[in-house]
C-alpha cells in the first residue's frame, strides 16, 4: 500500500496504523497539510481545501462522497488514506438526556466525550488526555495515571463522532444545531497537550470547518501559568479556572499544582488574559466541598482574592465518585456561600449537575474502572496521588 503521509509520525495512533499496514485516518490534519497531500498526489493545491470542506463540514466518512475531485484522484485517496473516527465503545444516555461515549482509539486507549444538551444550547465536553498527570484530590480522573496525551485527530475526532451520533451532517448554517458549544472539560490538562489542542480547536474554529466560534469553546485549567498567556493569544477561546479554594494552604492540599503555581501566580495571569474584560470574563469553577472550601470565611477571601479579576463563578456540587474521601456542602451552605460573592456583586450561579446517573458529570469520568468495594476504591486512590506525586 503506498504511503505518501509524511506528516506526523510521532503519532501513536498513524504508527499502529502503519505498522498493522492499515491506512490511516486524515482527521486531525488541517488544510495545509491536506494540501501537501494532494500535492504530494500530483494534484492542485486547491484539492486540500475541498477535501478539508468535504471533511470537517459536511462530515462525509468516504473519498467516495467528494463529489467535485476527480475519480482517480477519489480512488488514490481510499486507497491510502480513511476518515474513520474514533470506535464508539459504549454510549449511554442518563435520564436528563445527558449522553456519555467511551472512545476507543487505535492503540486501544480509551477517553470519555460528554454531550450536555440544554433549551438554548447543547454542549460538548472533550478530553484532551487519557488520564491525567495532576492529582486534584476531589477529581475521579485524578486517581487515573497519565496514559498519553491525544492527538489533534483524536480531540476533533470526538467531535465529529458526536455529531455523528446526533445527525448533524452537514453543518446547518439556518441556527439549528445541536451542538453549539464546547468545552476541555473532560479528562486531561488541556495546557500539557497544547499544541494538540490548539490544532484541534482551530479546525473547529474553521468557517469551512465544523464552524463552532471561539466565543463557544471554553478551556479549562487547573492553573498551568506559563501557558494561559498562550492559549488567550493563539487560540483567543475562553478560559475557565479550576480555582477550588481561596487561600494557598487549602489549594495546596486540593490541587498540588498549586505549589509550583500559586495563587497569586494565578491571579495575575487572569488578570492579563489577552481578550479578557468586564464583557469578557474568565469563569472561575469552584467546586463545594464540605467543610473544606465552603466557609462564609472562604466566600469572604474570594471576594477579596478576585477584587480586580474580571471574572464570573460557576458554583459546582461536588459530584461524587466510588472512593472520594469528600461529601457536597449542603444546599443551605452552598446558598449562604452565594449570597456573600452576589453581595459583592459577583456573578455566581450554582451549576446543575447533569449526567451523574452514568458517571457523565464533572470529575466523574475515568476510564478502565474496575469493580471494587469502596474501601478498596479509598485505598486505590491513595496509592495512585501517592505514585503519581513521587514521579512529579
Ligand atoms: N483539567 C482541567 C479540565 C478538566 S476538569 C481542569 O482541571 O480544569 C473539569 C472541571 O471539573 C474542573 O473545574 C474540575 O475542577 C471539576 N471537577 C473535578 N472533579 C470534580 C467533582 N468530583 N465534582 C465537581 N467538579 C469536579
Ligand atoms: Fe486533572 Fe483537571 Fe482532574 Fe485536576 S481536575 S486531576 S487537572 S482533570
Amino acid at each position: 500500500m503506498p504511503n505518501t503521509l509524511q506528516i506526523d509520525q510521532d503519532d501513536p495512533a498513524r504508527q499502529v496504523a502503519l505498522a498493522n499496514n492499515i491506512r490511516p485516518s486524515i482527521l486531525g490534519l488541517d488544510k495545509a497539510e491536506l494540501t501537501a497531500i494532494a500535492e504530494n498526489m500530483g494534484e492542485k493545491a486547491y484539492r486540500g481545501a475541498q477535501i478539508f470542506q468535504w471533511v470537517y463540514n459536511r462530515g462525509v466518512q468516504s473519498f467516495e462522497d467528494m463529489s467535485d475531485l476527480p475519480n482517480d484522484f477519489r480512488d488514490r485517496l481510499t486507497d491510502t488514506y480513511t476518515i474513520s473516527r474514533p470506535e464508539s465503545v459504549q454510549e449511554q444516555i442518563s435520564e436528563d438526556g445527558t449522553r456519555k461515549w467511551l472512545f476507543g482509539y487505535r492503540d486501544r486507549q480509551k477517553a470519555e466525550t460528554v454531550f450536555i444538551p440544554e433549551d438554548e444550547r447543547g454542549t460538548l465536553c472533550i478530553s484532551s488526555q487519557v488520564g491525567c498527570t495532576l492529582t486534584c484530590r476531589f477529581c475521579h480522573t485524578g486517581t487515573q495515571r497519565l496514559v498519553r496525551n491525544l492527538t489533534a485527530g483524536e480531540i476533533i475526532g470526538q467531535v465529529m463522532a458526536a455529531r455523528d451520533s446526533l445527525g448533524e451532517w452537514p453543518t446547518p448554517t439556518d441556527g439549528t444545531r445541536a451542538l453549539t458549544n464546547i468545552v476541555l472539560m473532560g479528562m486531561g490538562e488541556p495546557l500539557y497537550n497544547f499544541d494538540e489542542v490548539a490544532k484541534a480547536m482551530r479546525i473547529v474554529m474553521a468557517g469551512d470547518g465544523i464552524a463552532v466560534s471561539r466565543r463557544k469553546i471554553t478551556l479549562s485549567t487547573s492553573g498551568v501559568v506559563p501557558e494561559i498567556k498562550r492559549c488567550g493569544e493563539e487560540l483567543r477561546v475562553n478560559l475557565a479556572i479550576s480555582l477550588h479554594a481561596a487561600n494557598d494552604e487549602t489549594r495546596n492540599m486540593l490541587m498540588p499544582i498549586n505549589k509550583k503555581y500559586p495563587l497569586k501566580d494565578l491571579m495575575e495571569a487572569c488578570r492579563n488574559y489577552p481578550g479578557v474584560s468586564s464583557a469578557r470574563r474568565i469563569t472561575l469553577e469552584y467546586v463545594m466541598l464540605k467543610g473544606i472550601n465552603d466557609s462564609e470565611q472562604d466566600a469572604r477571601d474570594l471576594v477579596k482574592l478576585v477584587k480586580d479579576v474580571h471574572c464570573k463563578f460557576n458554583l459546582i456540587p461536588f459530584n461524587s465518585w466510588p472512593g472520594t474521601p469528600y461529601e457536597c456542602s449542603s444546599t443551605k451552605t452552598i446558598g449562604r456561600f452565594q449570597d456573600i460573592l452576589a453581595r459583592a456583586s459577583i456573578t455566581c450561579p450554582i451549576r446543575t449537575p447533569r449526567g451523574r446517573d452514568i458517571l457523565a458529570a464533572c470529575g466523574q469520568l475515568k476510564t478502565n474502572s474496575e469493580k471494587l468495594s469502596v474501601r478498596e476504591r479509598k485505598a486505590q486512590a491513595e496509592k495512585a496521588w501517592a505514585e503519581k506525586e513521587a514521579e512529579l
